[in-house]
């Protein structure tokens, strides 16, 4: 089966903003891994005739429609009345004795009396069927939509992720599945260039139209490059992988991974394999780079601790910042950073240390200093200390994200040794270097 596949989302709460969408996106991805084009993607709340107008217009345009949500038990749960307003319009809900089976030993097995307002969810168009759901006492419906000379398998599904997902490889890969047609993607991440600048890099592998295309997004100071290739399995598969080289040969190594690996774990393996230490100071970040430290498993190997020390008589107290430098320069400062790196040093007594002090904002900012300003120092036992300043816009989230990652990004790139660590002091930026 050929054409392509929309993607239709069904609940108030998901209108609202109330829950995100995941079932959408993990779709569209499991669409693409099985060589079907996610073509479409629309939401709808708990209204029958928007639900059925929308079901209706996707149907007629797409060669599938995948709906998610709407099939409980209660009044506001319209999916199986929408579906049948499009595919059997003059006719009405039947009981599927089989479904009314499911539904008795769900709550048999389960010592529980069942609601009569369960029975619904055994009714169905009379021309679908039903799609057994193993893990809920919504079962799924499926039909199809002919119209004219085209034709539209429709697919509804429970909204619960638990229960949707083992669905669509149940029912939906069967039959939509194209073995012969993929399209193969892969994400190459970096930190340290701007989008524009990578962009740059990338050239005219970025053109529209492009086979395999090449794009780039960017999320608290991360940028990925993200590839696609579509055609037969073996030559987009050869194909993206030839477009990923060209995109690492051009982007250089800004890259640190792929496909979701995390920059703490490509950090921590470094560290491993120089059978290295390190420990954090942090104040702005409040723990959350030691966070994404601990992420990583096995990381008590090389991340040996960390202090938050967010109050200044912390940062003396616990990491030795003399309180003169932090009167004369400010706890936001090249001089407290250096400090702060200094002292986890040797208190946790690693080989690498990284502080991190700024101003996430909504207050605190100066002309001098505005919200964003951050100080990010790296101490090693055998070598300079380095803080480097940014000035990250956001609010107080991305900051804190932003500096936790850009911290990574600065330990990877002193990590790679010297031909790299231009990169992470590059040309116009705040620096400071003190011998340790
Ligand atoms: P149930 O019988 O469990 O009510 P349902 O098909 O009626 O099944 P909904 O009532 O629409 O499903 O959604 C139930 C729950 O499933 C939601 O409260 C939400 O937690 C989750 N959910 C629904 N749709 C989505 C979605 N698109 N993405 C992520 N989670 C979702």
């Amino acid at each position: 089966m050929k054409g392509s596949v929309a993607v239709l989302s069904v609940g108030d709460e998901l209108v609202l903003g109330q829950i995100e969408d995941t079932n959408a996106s993990w779709l569209a991805r499991r669409l693409q891994a099985i060589g079907r084009t996610p073509g479409e993607r629309r939401t709808v709340g708990d209204d029958r005739r928007a639900l059925a107008d929308a079901l209706r217009a996707l149907a007629s345009t797409h060669a599938a429609v995948i709906l998610t949500g709407g099939l409980g038990p209660t009044l506001d749960d319209l999916t199986r009345e929408a579906l049948l307003d499009v595919v059997s319009p003059c006719a009405a809900l039947v009981e599927d004795a089989a479904g009314v089976e499911h539904l008795r030993g769900w709550f048999e097995r389960r010592g529980r009396p069942m609601p009569a307002s369960n029975l619904r969810q055994a009714m169905r168009p009379p021309n679908a069927r039903l799609l057994a759901n193993p893990h809920g006492t919504a079962p799924g419906i499926g039909a199809r939509f002919e119209s004219d000379a085209h034709a539209c398998e429709v697919f509804c599904l429970p909204g619960p992720p638990n229960e949707m997902k083992p669905m669509f490889d149940a029912f939906v890969v069967p039959a939509l599945g194209d073995d012969a047609h993929v399209v193969a993607t892969a994400a190459l991440h970096s930190i340290g260039l701007g989008e524009s600048a990578l962009a740059e890099f990338l050239g005219e592998l970025m053109v529209r139209g492009r086979e395999p295309s090449v794009g780039t997004t960017a999320s608290d100071g991360i940028v990925s490059i993200r590839v696609r290739a579509t055609g037969p399995r073996a030559t987009a598969q050869a194909a993206l992988e030839s477009t990923v080289a060209e995109c690492l040969t051009r982007a250089g190594n800004v890259v640190y991974g792929r496909d979701g690996e995390p920059l703490a774990a490509v950090v921590g393996r470094m560290l491993a394999e120089q059978n290295l230490t390190l420990s954090t100071a942090e104040s702005c970040t409040g723990g959350l780079l030691g966070a994404f430290l601990t992420d990583v498993a096995g990381s008590s190997a090389w991340y040996m601790g960390g202090a938050v020390t967010y109050a200044n008589e912390r940062k003396i107290k616990d990491l030795g910042v003399a309180a003169a430098t932090i009167a004369t320069h400010g706890a936001v400062s090249h001089e407290t950073a250096i400090e702060m790196a200094r002292g986890a040093l040797t208190r946790f007594n690693t080989y690498l240390a990284i502080a991190t002090t700024g101003i996430a904002g909504p207050s605190g900012g100066s002309d001098a200093k505005p919200v964003g300003t951050v100080y990010v120092a790296i101490a090693r036992r055998d070598g300079d200390i380095f803080s480097r300043r940014f000035h990250f816009p956001g609010d107080r989230t991305t900051v804190r994200r932003r500096t936790a990652h850009l911290a990574l990004a600065c330990t990877r790139f002193l990590l790679l040794g010297e031909g790299a660590r231009s990169l992470l002091w590059s040309e116009g930026e705040a620096v400071r270097v003190e011998r340790t």
